[in-house]
C-alpha cells in the first residue's frame, strides 16, 4: 500500500511527541493561527494539522505544541499573546505592558521585519500579529503599517515629519492618559473625521499629505494612503478631545468652554471650519456624557 512519507513522519512525531522536522520561530506578538499556519506550511502539512494534533492529544495543548514546535512553553507564551492570560503575570512578570489579545487589534506585521525574522513570503504569506491601537508605523523600516490587514497596504513614509511627529505624540498620549482612554477617544476622533470626510469638508493638511504620498506610491490603494494622510489630523483632534474629556462628565458645558473648543478645532484641525449645529459630529461628541463603561474594562496590554 502506498504511504505518504510526510504523513508517516508526522504520525511518528505525534506518537513520540518529538519536534517536527522544521522549526519556525514565532514573530513577536504573533497570532497563534498565523504561527500554526506557518509551521504547517514549512513542514509540508495541510493547514490545521498541528492544531488537530495538539488538540487531540492527552498531554495538553501547550505541552504538545511545545514539543512539536521544538520550542519551550515559556518561549511560546512570551511570543504569542493568544497563549497569555492575566494570570501569567505571576509566572512571567516581564509580560507586564505587553499586548493582551482580549483588547488588542489584528495587524499584519511589517513585511520587511517579517522577512528579517525568517518568514518565507513565497510559502507562508503575511505574518499576523496582535498590536496596540497606536502601533501603526515601523520605526526600523520607516514604513506605514496602518490599521488594515495585508502587507500590500504598507508603504514607506521615509522622513514624512508630520506622520512621525503624530506617532510620537500618540505614544505620549498613551503614556499620559493610559491606553484605554486614549484608544477610546482615538476611535472617536477617527469617527468624527470620517463624518467630516463624508461632508467633503476641507482638511488641507490631510489632503496635501495624501497628494504627496499618493504621488510616491501610485500603485497603492487610495484608501490605504488616506489612513496615513489623515493620521496627523486625527492626532491633532485627539489632543483637543483628551483635554476636554473630563468636562463631558459634568454637563451642561460652559459656553466659554464650548466656544474655545470650537476655536481650537477650527485652528488646529479643520482650517477655519467651526463645528456648528446639532448634527456636527464633534459637538455631538462634546455634548455626550461618557458612560462609566468607557473608563472601565480591560486595556490593550497586561497590567
Ligand atoms: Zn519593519
Amino acid at each position: 500500500m502506498h504511504t505518504d512519507p510526510i504523513t508517516d513522519r508526522i504520525l511518528l512525531t505525534a506518537r513520540r511527541l518529538g519536534p517536527l522536522p522544521r522549526r519556525v520561530q514565532p514573530f513577536p506578538d504573533e497570532r497563534i493561527d498565523s504561527y500554526l499556519n506557518r509551521l504547517d506550511h514549512t513542514n509540508g502539512l495541510r493547514y490545521g494539522t498541528i492544531e488537530h494534533l495538539a488538540r487531540t492529544n492527552d498531554h495538553g495543548y501547550l505541552s504538545v505544541l511545545s514539543q512539536l514546535a521544538g520550542l519551550s512553553t515559556d518561549t511560546l507564551i512570551r511570543s504569542m499573546p493568544d497563549l497569555r492570560s492575566s494570570a501569567d503575570l505571576a509566572a512571567f512578570p516581564d509580560l507586564q505592558g505587553r499586548v493582551w489579545p482580549k483588547r488588542a487589534h489584528h495587524r499584519t506585521a511589517c513585511h520587511l521585519c517579517a522577512l528579517q525574522h525568517g518568514a518565507r513570503p513565497d510559502v507562508t504569506g503575511d505574518v499576523s500579529i496582535w498590536a496596540r491601537h497606536h502601533d501603526l508605523v515601523c520605526y526600523r523600516h520607516r514604513r506605514w503599517i496602518g490599521p488594515r490587514l495585508g502587507s500590500a497596504s504598507q508603504f514607506s513614509i521615509g522622513n514624512e515629519t508630520a506622520i512621525w511627529a503624530a506617532a510620537k505624540t500618540h505614544r505620549k498620549f498613551v503614556e499620559k492618559h493610559g491606553p484605554l482612554r486614549t484608544s477610546n477617544l482615538y476611535f472617536d476622533a477617527l469617527h468624527i473625521i470620517d463624518r467630516w470626510f463624508g461632508w467633503r469638508l476641507e482638511l488641507p493638511d490631510a489632503q496635501r499629505l495624501f497628494a504627496k504620498l499618493h504621488a510616491q506610491h501610485e500603485q497603492k490603494r487610495s484608501a490605504d494612503i488616506w489612513t496615513a494622510a489623515y493620521y496627523p489630523t486625527t492626532i491633532a483632534l485627539l489632543r483637543i478631545m483628551l483635554d476636554l474629556h473630563g468636562a463631558r462628565y459634568s454637563p451642561p458645558l460652559a459656553m466659554t468652554l464650548v466656544e474655545s473648543a470650537r476655536d481650537r478645532v477650527a485652528h488646529d484641525v479643520t482650517a477655519g471650519y467651526h463645528p456648528t449645529g446639532w448634527h456636527d459630529p464633534f459637538l455631538q461628541w462634546l455634548n455626550t456624557q461618557p458612560s462609566p463603561y468607557d473608563e472601565s474594562g480591560h486595556t490593550e496590554v497586561l497590567q
